[in-house]
């Protein structure tokens, strides 16, 4: 077990947090607080204060006061900046680790191996990637003189589930601020603390006061105010579909543009063909990446009819041996659940696939006993109308179905309403990008699964999202508000 740094430990002792906005901590207007707790052992690791409307209200007017002055900076200027920020980051990267994981769960070989740095190059890639952007766009017309201008909007709004706090915070706010917009966010309850210690590293980092702000709340209160503030000029949501439509519904009658980032179920379909012995040990690692509570992992798997015993066998035995425990052990490769509420809704599906018909191809072990929110992983097979099969349980689990030919698989595959992420394996390639441009799913990936770049758009179709997704030169532009501008030159 790593010993806690110092400087986490100061931060987690704040009681309790306080919201963010004009640059410093703000303390909350009434008395109401929250704890939030370390899924490890389920002992209270803070105590958080939780807003309301007159929190949103002063953290939107900081954002909408700083907006004058960061819009107007150079686009160097700002860069330089955002920079600065990941370099800061750099520096205190094992204390954003080790926070990130005491919340969340997450073994800290994950978050320091992938959460963190992932995110300071997300930073990076934005605040190069905007001095590369043109604002204006000349139009060849003839007779006219013509351009595009694009200018930022104004203070946008931002909700994030508790699933990757750190780093969807930074895959949904970077372009925001790279294209010149200030911020307000709302993280989610149950995991808000890497994003209080990433706006107080903005800060300290040059980032001027109110670009931006946090408001620590739940989601009728602080989510809904937030998105219906007048100053608010666009939302992006990213969660569950149902709130998802609320925000979108709410949005709507503003007039206002949203970005929703939503659930999934995605498929990996193997073929006869398959590397079984890769598709084993990456599917294995996708289902229990993040304990499985991952919005673009492989929960259905279409395995070929030739294929199916053996895949199976396999995969269980690789299962069998990821090794399940503390959060800040670094021999852990899967932590707890993130919350207690969480595992329970993780078992009651089980409960209910198990009552469907469904067959325990790998038992869940959770030891009632243990305080902390441990789960093993399980795989279930059985049929398509299983609750496990159509249902998101964002839990360390798959459901194996069996196929014939190709086109069967794509049209099981496409049956659901979600459409995030999907994984084709093959050898032969041709047939690979043929299924994969017929699945329904603004992520399809080739032998492989859950694969993230910068410069790789990322969003969902369908119930899975609309309005842009993260990481690519479009999302930037997403946050920058065209303007055509004309002159007839007779
Ligand atoms: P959730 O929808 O319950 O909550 C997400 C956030 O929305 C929280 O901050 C919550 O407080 C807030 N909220 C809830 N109701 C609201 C409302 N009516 N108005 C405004 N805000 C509201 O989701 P969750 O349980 O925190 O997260 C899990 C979900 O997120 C899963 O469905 C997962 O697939 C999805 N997710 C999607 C992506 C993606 O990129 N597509 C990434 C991560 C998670």
């Amino acid at each position: 077990m790593i010993l806690l740094d110092e400087k986490a430990s100061q931060f987690l002792n704040i009681t309790p947090h306080g919201h963010w906005w004009d640059g410093k901590l703000q303390s909350n207007q009434s008395p109401l607080t929250a704890d939030v707790y370390n899924p490890v052992d389920g002992t209270r690791l803070a105590s958080v204060s939780m807003g309301g409307e007159k929190e949103v209200d002063l953290a939107v007017r900081s954002a909408d006061k700083a907006f004058q002055q960061w819009s107007k900076l150079s686009v160097h200027d700002r860069s330089a900046l955002m920079h600065r920020f990941a370099d800061l980051m750099e520096k205190e990267k094992e204390i954003l680790a080790q926070i990130e994981s005491l919340d969340v769960g997450k073994a800290i070989t994950a978050t320091r191996g992938f959460d963190i740095p992932f995110g300071i190059e997300c930073i990076r890639y934005f605040a190069d990637l905007a001095i590369q952007t043109p604002r204006d766009t000349p139009l060849a017309i003839t007779n006219m003189e013509a351009r595009v201008h694009r200018s930022p909007y104004g203070v946008c709004g931002f909700i994030f589930p508790w699933n990757f706090p750190y780093n969807l915070l930074l895959w949904g706010i970077i372009p925001a601020l790279a294209a010149g917009n200030t911020v307000v966010v709302k993280p989610s309850e149950v995991t808000p603390l890497s994003t209080l210690y990433v706006a107080q590293l903005a800060v300290r980092a040059g980032i001027p006061a109110g670009v931006f702000n946090v408001v620590l709340g739940d989601g009728p209160s602080v989510g809904v105010t937030l998105t219906e503030h007048p100053l608010i000029k666009r939302m992006s949501f990213t969660g569950s579909a149902r709130a998802g439509a609320d925000v979108a519904r709410r949005c709507g009658q503003r007039i206002i543009p949203c970005k929703l980032e939503l659930g999934g179920k995605g498929a990996a379909v193997l073929f006869e063909d398959a590397d079984i012995e890769k598709a084993a040990t990456q599917l294995a690692g996708a289902i229990t990446f993040n304990t499985g509570q991952v919005c673009c992992t492989a929960t259905r798997w279409f395995v070929h009819e030739n294929i199916y015993d053996t895949f199976s066998k396999r995969v269980v035995e690789v299962l069998q041996k990821i090794k399940v425990g503390a959060s800040l052990d670094e021999s852990t490769e899967m932590g707890p659940l993130a919350s207690a509420e969480h595992k329970k809704r993780v078992l009651s599906y089980l409960d209910q696939g198990v009552k469907q018909g469904a067959k325990v191809l790998l038992e869940a072990n959770h030891n009632e006993k243990n305080p902390g929110y441990f789960l093993s992983p399980f795989l279930l097979e059985g049929t398509d109308e299983n609750i496990c099969f159509r249902e998101e349980i964002f839990g360390p689990t798959a459901f194996l179905v069996c196929f014939t030919s190709e086109e069967e698989a794509i049209r099981r595959v496409n049956q659901i309403p979600y459409g995030l992420a999907n994984s084709v394996w093959s050898q032969d390639l041709t047939r690979a990008n043929r299924v994969a441009e017929q699945l329904n799913a603004g992520n399809n990936w080739i032998n492989a699964h859950n694969v993230f770049a910068y410069g790789l758009p990322y969003g969902g179709i369908n119930q899975s999202g609309f309005g842009g997704g993260v990481n690519s030169p479009e999302t930037l532009n997403d946050y920058l508000q065209p303007k055509t501008i004309a002159r007839p030159l007779s």
